[in-house]
This record gives C-alpha cells, sequence and structure tokens, in this order.
C-alpha cells in the first residue's frame, strides 16, 4: 500500500516509512476508521454531488459510517456511485426509505434470546454474539438496529452469562460465535472465551463468524491464528461479497488461516447494485474456492429497515443459483436461502430438478436442460424404525442415545411418532374444536 503525501498527512501525519508498517496494524486500522464525508472525500481524492452530500448528513444521523482505511482503499473512484465496496460502506439516503414490510428485527433474534448475547433458535447450536462492535458498518447490515449503539465489547461478566447458558443446555453441540465482530476482541480475550467454551463437554465444533477477511484482514495475525489452532475443531465463516474484495491482502489472511488448519466458508448476501449478477456470483466463488473457501450460503437480503434498496427478487437468486449448479464444481455452490422473517430459521430455495414421478419412476432434468428418468428399485424394504434402534440391522450404535425430540416435517415421514398432522396454533380448528367441549 503506498499512501501519497497529502494522505499520510490525514492519517496524524505519518512519515512515509512508517505508513507501511502502521497500515498493517490492525489496531491502527481501526483508530483510523473514517467517520465523516470530508476525510472520506479527502482520502480519495473525489468530490461527491451536492445531493449525495445532503442525504448522508440525514443517514449517518440513524445509521452511521465507519471504514477502515484498508477498505476505503478499494474503492475505485471511475465509477464510484456504482462501486461495489462504495455502496456497501457508504450511507445512502435510501437507507432513510421504510418499506411497506420492513420490520427492526425481522428474524425476530430478540424474541429467542433467553439473554442479550444469546439467540437460541435451532435445538443444537447458537448464536453467542460475544462482540457489540465492528470496524466497517456494513450498509446492508441485517443488525442494523445495533449498529453503533452501544460500541462496546462485552466483558467477561457478560460473557460468562452466555458460557453458563450453553453449559446448561448439553442438546447444544455447536456454538456460533457472532457479534458485531468476534475478531475485535482482544487475542486473550479470544482465548479465554474459546478456552472457556472447549471446557464444556457438550460443545462439539466453535464457529466464528468475522468480516475481518474482508474490511480488516490485517487483523488475521500469526498469533490469532496459533490460538485458534489451540481451540480445534474451530470453524471460520467470512463474507465476501464481490470479487474485487479478494485482494493480495485478504488472500494473505485467509492462507493463514486455512494454512493453520481451520476449516474457512463463506456467507454472501445477494445485493442489488453489488453481485447481483450470475457472472459475478461465479467469479466470486472460483475465488473463493482457489483461496480454500467453501461458499456456504447465499442469503436474500433481510427485511430489516434501511435494506429496502438492496433487496432483489427471490427469482434473481435462482437464477443465479441455477448458473451455477452442473455449471461449476459443487463445492463452489453455496446453499442459497431466506432467513424466514419471524424467526423461521433459514429456508433453503432451489431451482427445481425433479420434474415428474409415478410409481417406479422419477423424471429429472439436469442443468442443460436435458430430461431424464431414473428407476427406482422394484423391491426394497424400508426397516421399520421405532427410534430404538434394538431390532434394527442398521448399525448404529451410538454411545449416548439421547436423541432429543423428533420435529417438524421430519416428524411426519417417521414411523416412530403417530403424529399425522401439523396444525398452526391458532387456527381456527382449535377453538371450533374448544366450543364442543
Ligand atoms: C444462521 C443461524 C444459525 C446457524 O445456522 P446454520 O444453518 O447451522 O449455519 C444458528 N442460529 C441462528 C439464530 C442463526 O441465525
Amino acid at each position: 500500500m503506498k499512501l501519497t503525501s497529502n494522505q499520510r498527512q490525514i492519517f496524524d501525519n505519518i512519515d512515509s516509512d512508517a505508513a507501511l508498517s502502521k497500515w498493517q496494524d490492525w489496531k491502527w486500522q481501526i483508530k483510523h476508521c473514517v467517520h465523516d464525508l470530508k476525510t472520506f472525500e479527502e482520502l480519495l481524492e473525489v468530490k461527491l454531488p451536492e445531493e449525495v452530500h445532503e442525504q448522508f448528513k440525514k443517514t449517518v444521523k440513524k445509521f452511521p459510517m465507519s471504514i477502515t482505511p484498508y477498505y476505503l482503499s478499494l474503492i475505485n473512484t471511475d465509477d464510484i456511485l456504482n462501486d461495489p465496496i462504495f455502496m456497501q460502506g457508504f450511507p445512502s439516503g435510501k437507507e432513510l426509505d421504510i418499506d411497506e414490510y420492513d420490520m427492526e428485527d425481522p428474524l425476530h433474534e430478540d424474541n429467542d434470546s433467553p439473554m442479550e448475547c444469546i439467540t437460541h433458535r435451532y435445538p443444537d447450536r447458537v448464536l453467542f454474539m460475544v462482540s457489540n462492535t465492528c470496524s466497517m458498518y456494513c450498509r446492508h447490515c441485517t443488525r442494523k438496529r445495533r449498529v453503533g449503539d452501544k460500541d462496546s465489547i462485552p466483558n467477561k461478566k457478560e460473557l460468562l452469562a452466555g458460557i453458563e447458558y450453553i453449559k446448561n443446555h448439553p442438546q447444544i453441540r455447536d456454538v456460533l460465535l457472532s457479534g458485531g465482530d468476534p475478531f475485535l476482541l482482544s487475542d486473550n480475550m479470544i482465548d479465554w472465551l474459546l478456552t472457556e467454551l472447549r471446557a464444556i463437554e457438550s460443545v462439539e465444533i466453535i464457529r466464528i463468524g468475522t468480516r475481518t477477511p474482508v474490511v480488516l484482514p490485517q487483523r488475521i495475525t500469526p498469533e490469532l491464528v496459533e490460538i485458534l489452532k489451540k481451540h480445534q475443531p474451530v470453524w471460520v465463516n467470512t463474507h465476501f461479497n464481490h470479487p474485487r474484495e479478494i485482494t493480495s491482502s485478504s488472500r494473505r489472511a485467509l492462507r493463514l488461516m486455512a494454512d493453520g488448519g481451520l476449516p474457512l466458508g463463506n456467507q454472501s448476501v445477494l445485493l442489488a447494485g453489488v453481485n447481483d449478477c450470475p457472472r459475478i456470483m461465479r467469479a466470486l466463488v472460483h475465488k473463493l474456492a482457489y483461496n480454500r473457501v467453501r461458499p456456504y450460503y447465499l442469503y436474500q437480503c433481510d427485511l430489516s429497515e434501511g435494506l429496502s434498496h438492496f433487496r432483489t427478487p427471490i427469482g434473481k437468486g435462482i437464477e443465479i443459483i441455477e448458473s451455477l449448479i452442473g455449471h461449476t464444481s459443487g463445492f463452489c455452490v453455496p446453499t442459497y436461502v431466506i432467513d424466514a422473517p419471524g424467526g423461521g430459521g433459514k429456508i433453503p430455495v432451489m431451482p427445481n430438478y425433479l420434474i415428474s414421478w409415478s410409481t417406479n419412476k422419477v423424471v429429472l432434468r439436469n442443468y442443460e436442460g436435458v430430461i431424464t428418468t431414473y428407476n427406482e428399485p422394484n423391491s426394497y424394504e424400508p426397516s421399520f424404525c421405532d427410534r430404538k434402534c434394538e431390532k434394527c440391522n442398521l448399525q448404529l450404535s451410538l454411545d449416548d442415545a439421547d436423541e432429543y425430540k423428533s420435529l417438524g416435517i421430519s416428524k411426519l415421514l417417521g414411523d416412530y411418532d403417530e403424529t399425522i398432522s401439523l396444525v398452526p396454533e391458532n387456527n381456527s380448528r382449535h377453538e371450533r374444536r374448544d366450543s364442543y367441549q
């Protein structure tokens, strides 16, 4: 990174010798995050249109700006208003438009929270929000309601309450550290937190969701990787949305983690004007796979307030997945999901491949449009499942056959349960039945 003398002056007048080492110091990056329009324009040597200025001033009152110098340096000023880095980092007046269907907390995270830092939605895993702060405020943040609220790192006492909750719920086998950005905690704090979690016998895997490899790759230091390695298995999920975000710095961060043996995944958000294009997504997933990052999810943009200008129709996501399945390596294809408003969790949506079926045959189509048939076996003897495994020939020998209750559609499919229908709680049928009694 070469800084001009003007830029160096803005950054506390650092001299050119110091510039490189400071630039590579993540704490320096955070200290010099850009929050105001004047510094933004001076650093990039641009003058944004007057109406953009006005919208900026209104928007930041509700949704503040923070961009790391590194991420700012990726903006290409030739067509700045359409630049994908600019669009993800710079406040738009459209964030103040509240759409008819917008919600403050569309995923009902607050409802599923036994305490502020825990969202327990799925039986076997929890979201543990261990940091209230981010280096850069992504304009498309799903937790926009909280951005800039209280930029604090929870103290050990608050975190211990979350750890206690996990300890007291042994069905939790997967803990997802999120925030904010967990990698904004200090190395010591991360080490302490992972040690505490690892001490809980029922916790099998720990996942960390972070955008630092994208917006602050300097944070991924050999020391941090050494700490994470001690607490394996630790999966790291990052958040690249556009191929331009993959730079030599972010590649170095990914390489350090992959060499450290940390499995890497990526969650992208489908964003109008940023990556709603099959060719862009294809370039992105290829670059990710090349850097040993497995594309995990592609999210439909949530219904959080202030995101309406980023939303696409669901068809755009299906079109992107259609352009990937079969056309590229299977492990390059993320699962496209809608995080259901109201707290239903992630729901996958896919193009349809099963065209029709009869009693012994299914008709399928492939990515090229070839229509084909698969003949099903003439005889198949399913083993009756009572979930006790005693009379079954399949050799599942779990030493701890402590499976939790069957749930949802899989319960309807199973032999072990007599439920034949699922009826919504406030279905009027209940009322009618009650009135008979
Ligand atoms: C996304 C999410 C998870 C993890 O879901 P996976 O599909 O296992 O990645 C867990 N809890 C909450 C509340 C989530 O939003």
